[in-house]
């Protein structure tokens, strides 16, 4: 992070025009070349739709995802944005774990009812 990419992360956009205020600040740094665009190797395989930068001046890569239906997106470093994908992924999978619970305890109730 510097002056010439950015000194903050944004964990969520508070509105649309609040990301579209956002994204022309940074599509300006990236036309004046303080940031490029760049693909990324994406071994954890957990970015979908999300755009990549990186600081021209610190190195720093950053990941965007844009604001949609499920996410009000976000514009973090890289290794955070690993870490935002992985408690996202762990929530879930807890969402997960407890559907099937409650899945099991009405098949339990139906089956009790049946035999007795
Ligand atoms: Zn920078």
């Amino acid at each position: 992070m510097c002056k010439d990419c950015f000194l903050n992360e944004i964990l969520k956009f508070e509105s649309q025009s609040d990301f579209e205020e956002f994204e022309f600040e940074l599509l300006e740094k990236v036309s004046v070349g303080k940031v490029t665009v760049f693909d990324i190797e994406d071994d954890l395989n957990i970015f979908n739709f999300e755009n990549y930068y990186q600081c021209n001046s610190c190195a720093e890569n950053w990941i965007m995802s844009a604001p949609n239906y499920t996410c009000k997106g976000y514009f973090l470093i890289q290794k955070n944005a690993i870490k935002y994908h992985k408690k996202l992924k762990t929530i879930d999978d807890g969402k997960l774990v407890g559907c099937c619970f409650i899945s099991a305890v009405f098949l339990f109730i139906i089956l009790w009812h049946i035999i007795m």
